[in-house]
């Protein structure tokens, strides 16, 4: 069993698609083993894209980040990492695989709806950035 970080993004909130979002994960046997809604500071956005920081986008990234609140989740499933991927789609939506999360609903390279994390490092970074371990139902 593995888990993972997924984030709607302040554009998926705003546009209502949390439930959208969610049915992809539930339908596709990913149990969501938390939840919270969270609007982040500029230095909580900056620390969660610390390894972006060199990058160009880095700025207008945490900018969109903390423009409204998010909903932060921990996704626990098989393989879910690469799967939730897979559901994500790419991160340009132009290229994400018709059906993804992206493509279906993404409207800029940036504002492009979700999060999730890409390795099982990450996965256990990310997840720890946001969650204690009572947060976390096993
Ligand atoms: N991003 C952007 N411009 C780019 C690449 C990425 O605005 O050229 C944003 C986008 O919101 C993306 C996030 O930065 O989701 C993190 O980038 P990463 O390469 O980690 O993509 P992801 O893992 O989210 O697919
Ligand atoms: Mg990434």
């Amino acid at each position: 069993m593995e888990r993972t970080l997924s984030i709607i993004k302040p554009d998926g909130v705003k546009r209502g698609l949390i439930g959208d979002v969610i049915k992809r994960f539930e339908s596709n046997t990913i149990r969501i083993a938390a939840m919270k809604m969270v609007h982040l500071t500029q230095s909580q956005a900056e620390g969660f894209y610390a390894v972006h920081k060199e990058r160009p986008f880095f700025n207008s990234l945490v900018a969109f980040m903390t423009s409204g609140p998010i909903v932060v989740m921990v996704l626990e499933g098989e393989d879910v990492i690469a799967k939730n991927r897979t559901i994500m789609g790419a991160t340009n939506y132009k290229e994400a695989a018709e059906g993804t999360i992206r493509r279906d609903f993404a409207t800029d390279i940036e504002k492009n709806v979700v999060h999730g994390s890409d390795a099982i490092e990450t996965a256990n970074v990310e997840i720890n950035y946001f969650f204690n371990t009572f947060e976390i139902i096993s």
